[in-house]
């Protein structure tokens, strides 16, 4: 497989970094060792503790679409009064921790949709439960990634211009053993 950028991680921060380059016409895959997107806001049931400005600025537009798209999602399947459907700034869950207390799957799928033009064209293809185990590298620039699927044991070897690291610990600089790698996290936090 050839294609412009293989994302490593589809958390936040390897979502992020697959919308913007999709938006920008790169052919993109995104590999994620679990069998769900969003990472730590999805796969740890974490709210975002978010900055007190977020409703008003202070957000970048896909984040702000997110957030909009988890508030439409309850309007649109949960039976809400009235009161809160009309609540532009809606907490789903009335939780004091986060404005925008939501369940995982409710991230899941909100950020799945986000990104459904483009797995629906084949620009994205992701590669859920697939895990990077190796990579060729030539005087520090990776060239390929070796990628296992950790239901069936097959493993693929993809091709690209670029690589990001989008894993919570940096997985692959001991694995790629370059200098650096671009490397991408993402906070709602205010630090
Ligand atoms: C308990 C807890 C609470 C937190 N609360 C907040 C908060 O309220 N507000 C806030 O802003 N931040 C919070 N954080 C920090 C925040 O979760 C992270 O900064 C943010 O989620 C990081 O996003 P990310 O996309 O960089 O990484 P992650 O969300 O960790 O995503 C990394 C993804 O990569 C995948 N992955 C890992 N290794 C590989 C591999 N080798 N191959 C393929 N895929 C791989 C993982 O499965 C995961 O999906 C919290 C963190 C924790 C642990």
């Amino acid at each position: 497989m050839k294609v412009d950028l293989v994302i490593a991680g589809g958390g936040l921060g390897g979502v992020a970094a697959a919308l913007a380059s999709l938006r920008n016409g790169l052919q993109v895959v995104m590999t994620e060792e679990t069998d769900w997107i969003g990472g730590q806001l999805s796969q740890q049931g974490v709210p975002p503790d978010e900055h007190p400005w977020v409703e008003s600025h202070g957000a970048p537009a896909s984040y702000r679409a997110f957030r909009n798209g988890v508030r439409d999602y309850y309007r649109k399947y949960y039976p809400l009064t009235d009161a809160a459907k009309n609540k532009i700034h809606l907490n789903p869950g009335d939780g004091s921790v986060s404005r925008l207390c939501h369940e995982p799957r409710v991230a899941v799928l909100v950020l799945t949709e986000m990104l459904a033009p483009y797995l629906v064209s084949g620009q994205l293809q992701l590669l859920l439960e697939h895990k990077v185990i190796s990579a060729s590298v030539n005087h520090d620039r990776v060239r390929s990634f070796e990628v296992k699927n950790l239901k069936t044991g097959q493993k693929e070897n993809i091709k690209a211009d670029f690589f990001v690291d989008a894993t919570e610990l940096g997985d692959l600089l001991p694995l790629t053993k370059t200098e650096s790698l671009a490397q991408i996290c993402i906070s709602t936090q205010r630090g």
